[in-house]
């Protein structure tokens, strides 16, 4: 503990965190120390004499605190990445510290006051269009974090957001104890009736890595459920591991997500009606490309009335194949996976089993970044040499078309108990050219169930549509091209932030990517014609589930935040009761219950936000059409203004006009309806 290798030089390849030497009780003083001087950094732009200028005051806060975000950006990941007991309890007791510095920052009077006088000069200070960008920015997240409150107000409203902190913390974390403490173990041929051998290799890896012998063990990751509620003919398994699944975050106990998630929302409210709002949506979306809850349900009707008809039909064929097979023909929601993919293998002649062999993790690995090299001129350099967190992460040198060292990116692949689950990006430092040349180091998480020792990891096409959909967000943060880092790469509004990752996936699907990449892991021979013709028949299957799931959830999502109470409900009967007025299927459900919905609570960033994947897919769809239209899915012109005007230009540019550039018009959703198969194409 006598040297404390947060607060010395990051003597390490690239400035990347010094991973091998940190333990989990550097990071407290570390956070101390770092938080004094960007307090004492903060004062010193507030209380110098020399009037408010542009580089004394917004360029000066924009270079502040570098060292605190290197040791915060650290410590988030290695928590969601690699977490610990230790870790976790760090967590904890930091989230209301970091809050409360966070308070105290947009709070400042003095650097506020500065701020102000800048933006009601703005028109005559001779800006550069990014300048003048970064200062509304600026000024917007310090009005939006309280600095025009009274000062009670603002002491109240401190409050609030350290105990949100700590909540969402907390929050997480129960999701994650739920999920480690869940083992399905399956002995024997009766126990792994119906799993094809390569869901069994998954599953015999991950008994192995947790020392169960040569048994079968289902976690609740999902790339275990998923495949298992699929094939599994034990109809009374199925349901245990569903309800696992779907009750996380449900139980009694020290790790009972109820009363925290009610409390976040009333919290939330207290947030937005200090602002003046009736209630959080009202007050989220005012800083997004919807701008109101009233664009968002638009979007969401389109497509919800068309969802459930669709779903209806997929569920009577479901109900049709059971009888037809002599078993009973009501689909449970255990069920409904089990039998779309029976008549999935019947009306399109595809299965799983063989599709996988087509998609090993490596091969889709060089397919991304081919992709990348082709639209950008990117190149990533494996650095087998540099070690990260964890043996399983790989580290890569991104080179631009010129050679030149544009970013790290950092590829985490596989699901472990020590991980959260889902897909997510992030970063360890940010593109930015304010006063030195910062380059990003993004990372990629995934967790794909590794394949058995010596045994490729092998995708599904949805796995690979995840690979895509994460490096997406990656490509977002390494061709980052601005001066500010308040502006850099996925620092945008965020209903435009799943459009650099949603418009990635298109490149999976084109038939001249799949024939050059996607190859059988044994015999290395092309996926042949007829097999991508099966998966693009089989495009729109299945897509009446998806869509309920997902606007189910994105509508409980946006009803919860819209609540004008000052003491939020129940959410488990909130959450039936807005189900059964929406009329969702049982037998379909959402994607997350908000027990466990960890984009609403365990963080903010996508409180009233779960709607911004299908914003973005109108975004996405539409713009990938200008490939289609240039007749090349790698057309360099398209490409470079895609570059220019998504990729590169980070928050940057106001994003409805950022996508006009890009598309030469405004967006219009019929590409995105065609893509789910909800209207016929015009
Ligand atoms: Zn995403």
């Amino acid at each position: 503990m006598n040297v404390n290798p947060l607060l010395q030089d990051w003597k390490t390849p690239y400035g990347l965190p010094p991973f091998g030497s940190v333990q989990a009780q550097h990071f407290e003083p570390a956070f101390e120390r770092a938080i004094a001087e960007h307090r004492a950094e903060i004062d010193a732009i507030a209380n110098q004499t020399a009037a408010p200028s542009f580089e004394n005051t917004i360029a000066a806060l924009d270079r502040s605190g570098r060292n605190l975000d290197r040791i915060d950006n650290f410590f988030h990941n290695l928590a969601a990445s690699e977490t610990s007991s230790a870790l976790q309890a760090v967590q904890v007791r930091m989230a209301p510290v970091l809050a409360a510095h966070s308070s105290e920052t947009y709070m400042h009077r003095g650097l506020y006051e500065r701020i102000d006088a800048l933006h009601a000069q703005r028109e005559s200070l001779a800006l550069t269009p990014e300048q003048r960008r970064v200062l509304e920015r600026y000024h917007s997240d310090f009005v939006r974090s309280g600095a025009r409150f009274e000062p009670a107000a603002q002491q109240r409203y401190a409050q609030v957001m350290g105990r949100l902190a700590e909540l969402t913390t907390r929050f997480g974390q129960n999701v994650l104890a739920d999920e480690t403490a869940f083992q399905l173990v399956l002995r024997g041929e009766v126990d792994a009736a119906g799993l094809p051998e390569f869901v069994r290799a998954a599953m015999r890896e991950a008994a192995r890595e947790r020392g169960l012998g040569d048994a079968m063990l289902v976690t609740l990751s999902r790339s275990h459920i998923v495949p298992f509620l699929t094939f599994s003919e034990r109809r009374d398994l199925r349901e245990q591991a569903w309800r696992a699944w779907t009750t996380r975050g449900e139980h009694d106990g020290e790790h009972d997500n109820r009363g925290i998630a009610r409390e976040i929302l009333t919290l939330r409210n207290e947030q937005a009606r200090l602002h003046g709002y009736a209630s959080f949506a009202d007050y989220a979306l005012t800083d997004t490309m919807a701008g109101r809850q009233g664009a968002v349900l638009d979007l969401l009707k389109q497509v919800w009335e068309p969802a459930k008809r669709r779903a209806a039909d997929e569920q009577q064929a479901l109900e049709a194949l059971a009888l037809a097979r002599g078993e009973p023909g009501v689909i449970e929601p255990w069920d409904w996976r089990y039998y779309a993919e029976k008549v999935r293998q019947q009306r399109y002649d595809l299965d799983e089993a063989t599709i996988k062999p087509y998609f090993p993790l490596d091969r889709m690995i060089e397919a991304a970044f081919d992709c990348a090299q082709r639209l950008f001129g990117l190149r990533f350099v494996a650095q087998p040499g540099v070690a990260a967190y964890h043996p399983d992460v790989q580290v890569y040198e991104v080179r631009g078309a010129d050679d030149a060292l544009i970013g790290i990116f950092l590829h985490d692949n596989f699901a472990r108990p020590t991980k959260r689950s889902g897909a997510w990006m992030s970063s360890y430092r940010y593109q930015s050219r304010n006063g030195q040349v910062t380059l990003p180091i993004v990372v990629n998480n995934n967790n794909f169930a590794k394949g058995a020792a010596g045994e490729p990891t092998l995708l599904s096409f949805d796995d690979a549509h995840t690979l895509f959909h994460e490096f997406g967000h990656g490509l977002h943060g390494l061709l980052s091209d601005v001066t500010y880092e308040r502006l850099s790469g996925t620092a945008v509004l965020r209903d435009f932030v799943e459009l650099p990752s949603q418009l990635f996936e298109h490149w999976l699907e084109e038939p001249e990517v799949l024939r050059r990449h996607a190859r059988h892991y044994r015999t290395g021979e092309a996926i042949p014609q007829d097999l991508i013709d099966k998966l693009h028949r089989a495009r729109h299957f299945n897509q009446g589930y998806e869509t309920v799931r997902y606007a189910a959830s994105a509508l409980v999502d946006m009803a919860v935040h819209a609540l004008t109470d000052r003491e939020a409900p129940d959410v488990v009967a909130f959450e039936r009761e807005e189900l059964a007025r929406l009329g969702v299927p049982a037998s379909a459900g959402m994607n997350h219950r908000l027990t466990h919905f960890q984009h609403l609570f365990a963080g903010s960033g996508y409180a009233a936000g779960y709607y911004v994947y299908l914003w973005a897919e109108v975004l996405d769809a539409d713009g990938y059409q200008a490939f289609r239209e240039a007749g090349d899915p790698f057309d360099a012109q398209v490409a470079a203004r895609l570059r220019r005007y998504v990729y590169s230009s980070g928050n940057s540019l106001e994003p409805t006009a950022a996508y006009r550039s890009f598309r030469g018009r405004a967006p219009t959703p019929q590409a995105m309806l065609e893509q789910r198969g909800l209207v016929e194409p015009a």
